[in-house]
């Protein structure tokens, strides 16, 4: 089956500045895809391209089977887009902004109605009166308007209240349930956490990982602390590539292990532990990692 999102070796540049370097990306029909990266990462940029309001540099991106440079009416025509500089008309009202997208759309006005009531848009004012979430809600109600194969947000839950942000979730969930695909960038882990099947991680216009969340999760490093009768030798666990001390007091040792764990645990079971602590494997130090720009060892 041919993905939803393809690149090959996509790149960007603005004069100087190197926004995309060859960024190869595959997001299957049917998935919630979050696209992580710190701000300048090249996230706006990528979904830009991928709806051909921009050019690329050099490279190729096939958008629903399609490229989008050859035939953005048929990208844009089954895509939903919320960009991450929404721009609506001030002085129109919501129902407006939707009449004339549904219009565009060949659709009724009343395809919208459910939307509407999901994200409490009030469509009666002029949207230079909304606050900037109630501005997004109806960014979000044009993207998912019409039920498109593919949604393309760009931050979409900037401004929104944790009740909206949670409809949001919902709403992407039942459109990945429906076979449809979502295509999300965020600087927040725990929001794609929470919503997306896969992660890509994006910086410096580069894809440095590419896992479902879980995949992630193993690959995330992991705390465990020992305590042992007596204090180990200093070098006791200076030869495992998985472990690093982080702490030492006395008989209690706490490493971060990353990847398997087996080698680990021989070399504490060999210093007669009494005691040991594993905790979860934590995603955020992988995310936090990866921004300050360590690589992990799962990179493609
Ligand atoms: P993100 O969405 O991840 O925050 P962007 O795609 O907006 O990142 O930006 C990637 C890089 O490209 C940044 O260094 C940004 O300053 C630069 N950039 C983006 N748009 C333009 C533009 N129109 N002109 C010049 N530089 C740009």
């Amino acid at each position: 089956m041919t993905p939803d999102v393809a690149t090959i070796g996509l790149t960007k540049s603005y004069g100087q500045t190197m926004a995309l370097r060859g960024l190869d990306l595959q997001v299957e029909a049917g998935q919630a895809y979050g696209f992580l990266g710190p701000n300048g990462a090249g996230k706006s940029t990528t979904i830009r391209l991928l709806l051909a309001l921009q050019q690329p540099t050099s490279g190729h991106a096939s958008v629903v089977g399609v490229d989008p440079q050859r035939d953005p009416v048929t990208v844009h025509r089954q895509v939903g887009y919320l960009p991450g500089d929404l721009a609506l008309y001030p002085r129109l009202t919501a129902r407006r902004h939707i009449a004339w997208f549904a219009a565009a759309r060949g659709l009724a006005g009343a395809a919208a109605v459910d939307l509407v009531d999901r994200f409490q848009v009030d469509v009666d004012r002029p949207v230079r009166e909304l606050s900037k979430g109630n501005r997004q809600k109806v960014g979000l109600v044009l993207a998912f308007l019409g039920r498109p194969r593919l949604v393309l947000l760009d931050e979409p839950t900037t401004g929104l209240d944790p009740l909206m942000q949670a409809e949001f979730e919902a709403l992407v969930r039942e459109t990945v349930a429906d076979g449809r695909t979502v295509f999300l960038s965020s600087h927040e882990l725990d929001e794609v956490q929470r919503v997306c099947d896969r992660v890509g991680i994006i910086k410096e216009g580069m894809l440095v990982a590419d896992d479902t969340v879980e995949g992630l999760r193993r690959a995330a490093p992991r705390r465990i602390t020992a305590t042992f009768r007596r204090p180990p030798p200093e070098d006791c666990f200076a030869r495992l590539t998985e472990a690093r001390v982080v702490t030492r007091d006395g008989c209690t040792i706490e490493l971060e292990v990353t990847g398997a764990l087996g080698p680990v645990l021989a070399d504490i079971a060999r210093h007669d532990p009494v005691d040991l602590v594993s905790r979860p494997a934590d995603l955020d130090e992988l995310f936090l990692r990866m921004y300050a720009g360590a690589e992990p060892s799962h990179v493609r």
